[in-house]
This record gives C-alpha cells, structure tokens and sequence, in this order.
C-alpha cells in the first residue's frame, strides 16, 4: 500500500493512509441499454439537463485534482458516447497538467463513430462492457438489439490505437455463467483483455442476492477445469483485477487475457485508490458511499479552488475503510450504478 510517507505532501491521503489518485468521472446519468443488473426496463428519471455539469465545471475539478495527485481519469456514466461532443471534453482533460492517462469505459453501441475522434482528442484506451457473445442473450440482458454494433465498436477501439481494449463481462449466475470459456476463447482470439467483475448490489431494481454472485474464485476454477491454463501476470499497479495470460495445457504459447475483479467476495477496499465525481458533481470516495460532497453548488456560487480543495480533502479524510457488503449492517446507497458512475 502507498503510505502518506512516499507521497508528494499536496496527495489526497484517507485516514487509512490510502492515496487516492485514480479519478472516474460520469459524464450523463442517460443510457441508451437498460442492463438488468443496472437499470430498470422503463430507464430512470434523468438529471435535469441544466444539473449537469458543463464540461468547463468537469475540467476545473479535474484541473484541481490532477494538481493534488491524480493520475488516471476514467470516463463514465450512465453510457458516456451520449454525451454530445464527448471528444471536447477528452481534449480538455489531455490538455491538463500533468497530463493524466485518460480512458473510457462504455457499452460499445457508440464506438463504431467515436473511437477515431476520441483518440484523436488524447483518449489513452477503452473498457467495453459485454455480458454476453450471444445474440439473444445480449438482448434479454441489455433490453435492446445491439451486439454487432458493440462488437464492430471495439473493433473500430482496436483499429484506432485505444488499446488495450479490455471487455468487462458481470458475471450472474443462472444467466450468464455458462459463457466463461467462450468469453476466454474470445479473449484469445480476439486478443482482448477480458475482465469477469462480480455482480454487485448496485441494480436500480433491487433485485440483487448474495446467491446471484459468481465469485472470482469459481470464475477461476471453472475456466481451469476446462483445460485452459491460467499464467499469472505480476502488477505492480493498484488493481482491482488478478490478471492472467491464457494458454492451453499443450503449448507454452499464450494470447489474450483474462482477469478477475472480485469486487464482492475480496474487494480491494484496503488498497482502494478512487475517487468519483457524479454526473451532477457529487464527490464520492466509494461506490457504496452513503453520501457525498456536492461540488456543483460552491463551483457555481463563484467557490476559489482553495475552498474546493478544503471540501474534497475533508470527504477524503472522511473514507471509510471499505463497502460492508455480506454484512449484517451493510446499506446499499440511495444511487443505483449508473448514477453514480461505475
Ligand atoms: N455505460 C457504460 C458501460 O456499461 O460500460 C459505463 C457505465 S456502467 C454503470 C460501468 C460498469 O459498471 C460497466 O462495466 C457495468 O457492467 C458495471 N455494472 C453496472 N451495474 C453493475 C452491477 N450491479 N454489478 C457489477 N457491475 C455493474
Ligand atoms: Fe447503461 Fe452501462 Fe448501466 Fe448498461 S451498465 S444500463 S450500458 S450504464
């Protein structure tokens, strides 16, 4: 763990000594899926346009941020390539200094038209979510028809340079649980860095179980049982993911990858280095986060960035240790994913 010790004395230290330095921003709280482990069928009701944070209000935040130590920015939403004239907000954000690593993550449906322009703007790489390689499946999944379109997005990812495109599968069992070795012949194929994530109590319906989680380890064992073989990558990164190189039991060749983030069953939350700012500029130091600090309303009543800076190190210093889930006293927050921003 990084310690306030070898940090620079301007870093974001939590009580906990955690040094957040990795920032996800959601651009919209608007989607054009309604994923069943996220939105519910008929959407949510959307965030006044006019709530929103412009993107000049986004880079003065990020502006402040990068300046007290962060280094990666993600982008995120709700489906973020719905926001109009995305690719001048990757701009703004390549253009601070120093220079953060920019990425996305997105469904896919928009990258098909997006991924040239978003490089463009200095976009670094993108995550596509994907839950299925099945077209029915994808469908009764998302609630719309679009897997070719995500596919030829990432492909159009790949061809623009936003590499590696890493694939984020949410593993639910009964659902979509059957699809693990076609996903890891996919990342070999392919070459993608495919991500299995367990399923979190996160879903706008509120139907989520502990016995609906597929967990890291039986990820694991299930894809070894099937002859692949799995060859750990070391990270020296604060990663959620385990990484491995898959091969196959008769040839030392690998190709692709695959990782598991179990966010549910061991989650990295002693090693957590995020930071979130909602669509609306709430600032979150957990997913789970009870609360938040709203940003929006000092930035547009003329707040200096010494008082903002004072708000932010104060709900870092606030952190808690991490999410309770399983736990008898664990409270899912008022905000469902996609309007916090995943
Ligand atoms: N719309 C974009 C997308 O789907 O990639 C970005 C926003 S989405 C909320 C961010 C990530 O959260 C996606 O990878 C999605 O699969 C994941 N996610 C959403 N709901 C989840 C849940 N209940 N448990 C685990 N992951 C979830
Ligand atoms: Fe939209 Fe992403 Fe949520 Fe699916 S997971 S409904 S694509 S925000």
């Amino acid at each position: 763990m990084t310690t306030s010790a070898d940090s620079p004395h301007t870093a974001l230290v939590d009580t906990f000594g955690r040094v957040a330095d990795d920032l996800r921003i959601s651009v919209t709280d608007r989607c054009n899926l309604r994923c069943m482990y996220c939105m519910p069928a008929d959407g949510l009701p959307w965030l006044p346009r006019g709530d929103i944070l412009s993107f000049e209000e986004i880079a003065r935040v990020a502006g402040l941020l990068v300046g007290l130590g962060v280094r990666t920015i993600r982008l995120t939403g709700g489906e973020p390539l719905v926001r109009r004239d995305l690719p001048r907000l990757v701009e703004m954000l390549a253009g601070l200094d120093p220079r953060p690593d920019l990425s996305i993550t997105t469904n896919g449906v928009l990258l098909g038209g997006l991924a040239r322009p978003l490089a463009d703007a200095g976009l670094d790489r993108v995550n596509v979510s994907l839950d299925s390689l099945r077209q029915d499946r994808y469908e009764a999944i998302t609630r719309r028809d679009d897997l070719e379109r995500t596919l030829e997005g990432m492909e159009a990812a790949r061809a623009a340079g936003l590499t590696p495109v890493k694939v984020n599968v949410v593993v639910m069992r009964g659902v979509n649980d059957d699809e693990l070795v076609d996903f890891a012949g996919f990342a070999e194929t392919e070459d993608y860095s495919v991500r299995f994530i367990e399923y979190m109590p996160l879903d706008a319906d509120g139907r989520w179980t502990e016995s609906d989680v597929v967990s890291a380890e039986e990820i694991l064992d299930t894809l070894e049982r099937t002859g692949i073989s799995l060859q750990n990558v070391a990270d020296t990164n604060p990663e959620p993911a385990t990484r491995f190189r898959i091969s196959r039991h008769e040839t030392d060749d690998t190709r692709g990858e695959i990782g598991v983030i179990p966010s549910v069953t061991a989650p990295f939350c002693d090693r957590c280095n995020r930071i979130r700012l909602t669509a609306e500029g709430g600032f979150r130091t957990c997913l789970f986060a009870l609360d938040e600090a709203d940003l929006r309303e000092p930035l547009r009543s003329g707040a200096g960035d010494g008082d903002l800076e004072k708000m932010i190190r104060r709900a870092v210093r606030g952190k808690w240790a991490g999410h309770r889930i399983g736990q008898p006293d664990f409270e899912r927050p008022g905000k469902s994913m996609s309007q916090i921003g995943g």
